[in-house]
Parts: C-alpha cells; structure tokens; sequence
C-alpha cells in the first residue's frame, strides 16, 4: 500500500491544517488539498474519495476537484460519506449557489461525483482495499477510517476529542503499520479544544494509553499559527513513535 499525504501550496500558511490522504493513487481520504497538492492526471485518477466530516479544511477542494475532472472522467467518482456529510454537501456546497450541482451534471444518469453513503463499522471493498469508518467524538457527525489491504494497514482518526471506538478498531486490526491521530491546539488552549472537540498535546497522551500496538504515530491538524508552541508540547510527551505527520510524505507498507 502507498499511502501519500496531501500537501498544498499553502506551506506554512493557514493551508496546513488542509486535510486529505491518498491511498494506491486511486482511494482519497477527505478533500482537504486535492487540487493543490495533485496533477490534473492524479486527480483523474482518483476512483474514490471517502470523507471524515463536513468541516471545511476536510472538502474545500472537492468543488475544484469536480471541475478540474469534468469531461476527463467516464465513471463517475463514487463520494463516500456519513449521510449528514452527504447532506451538508447538498445543502451547502453543491447546491447551485455556491457551486453548481455535479451530482446531476452532465446528467443523473453519468454525472461527475455519486454519492454513497457509509454506516459506521461497515466495511467497504473498493479498489483492492478493505475501508471501514469508526465513529469519532467532533462537533459534526465524522467518522475515521481503517484502511487495509492483505498485508498492511493503517488508521485515520480524522478530528477528534476523547474517543474510544477507533483505538478498539486499531488494536483488533490484523495488520496497523501507522495511526494517524490529531492534536489542534497547545495545552494552554485546553478549554478551546474541549468546545470545540479536539485533542491538545496533553489530551493526546492521554488518548495514546489507549493505543495497545507498537506502531509508528503521525500528528496531524497542529493549528498554524501555534506550531512554535505546540511543537516543544509534543516533544516533551517523550512518546518513542511519534512524529508529525508530514505534508508531501509518502509510506509504503
Ligand atoms: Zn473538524
Ligand atoms: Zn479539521
């Protein structure tokens, strides 16, 4: 399995926080940094794109994304999702005003994106791999995702406060070679991650006792303009796997 994380051309601006994965070329995990980070030839590669959530720095590109494959695409592109994530998509995005509908464009019977609902604890075979979404603790209805092949694995949590069900899923997976987690604010903004339901440094080591697997960490979703702070908080865990998750890195299980 190739695993590829999505940079963008923010670098070291507010688009870090941009949040998207791409798994075998074919398989994205939320839409975050497609266009930014992808050629218009790896975008019309993509086959599917699963989501976490509806918050923005999780599908901000896909509007783009629909347009950039428009007429290069002879399936559509299968949009996996909670359904309250598919229904904010509607709602807010593809909904005429801010973006028109590609759901029904350039008809309802071959349009550029189909939506596909996902339930949580399901697990879905697409492109080689085995993808199953495990409900997470956010402000929105979001899922993490564990991703699997014959030999190898790894799992998303996505955005998330104190939760428990994806380190049962990583703990009982038959192969985890890395857990991808969140910390979104310095312990000194505890109370911002507890409202807004994320995790700081502190709660992140806390989250970690629970993870039973000797695998590697990767920490995502640091709030830009906070890294020079956060960064020493995540150091001084002395936690012997963990590294930030880094933008353009790619793994290969
Ligand atoms: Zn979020
Ligand atoms: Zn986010």
């Amino acid at each position: 399995m190739i695993l590829r994380v999505l940079g963008c051309s923010g670098g070291e601006a507010e688009g870090d926080r941009l949040t998207g994965l791409l798994v075998n070329g074919t398989v994205a995990l939320d839409a975050g940094s497609l266009t930014l980070a992808l050629t218009i030839a790896e975008q019309v590669a993509i086959r599917h794109i699963f989501l976490s959530h509806s918050h923005l720095d999780h599908i901000c590109t896909l509007p783009f994304y629909t347009k950039n494959v428009f007429g290069h695409v002879h399936a559509p592109v299968e949009i996996h999702a909670l359904p309250e994530t598919l229904d904010a998509l509607r709602r807010h995005l593809f909904n005429d005003e801010i973006w028109p509908d590609f759901s029904v464009i350039p008809s309802p019977d071959a349009p550029i994106i189909r939506y596909s609902e996902v339930e949580p604890g399901h697990t879905y075979e697409v492109e080689g791999l085995r993808i199953t979404p495990i409900p997470v603790n956010h402000l929105v209805p979001t899922v993490g995702y564990l991703v699997e092949d014959e030999r190898s694995g790894f799992l998303f949590t996505s955005d998330t406060a104190e939760t428990d069900a994806v380190y049962e899923a990583a703990n009982g997976a038959k192969h985890l070679d890395l857990f991808i987690t969140e910390a979104s604010f310095p312990n000194e903004q505890a109370w911002l991650a507890e409202v807004s339901k994320h995790l700081t440094p502190a709660k992140l080591a806390q989250e970690l006792k629970k993870l039973k697997r000797a695998v590697p960490v990767a920490v995502y979703h640091l709030t830009p303009g906070d890294k020079p702070v956060m960064l020493p908080q995540i150091e001084a865990l002395g936690h012997p796997r963990l590294s930030l998750l880094e933008q353009d890195a790619i793994f290969e299980f």
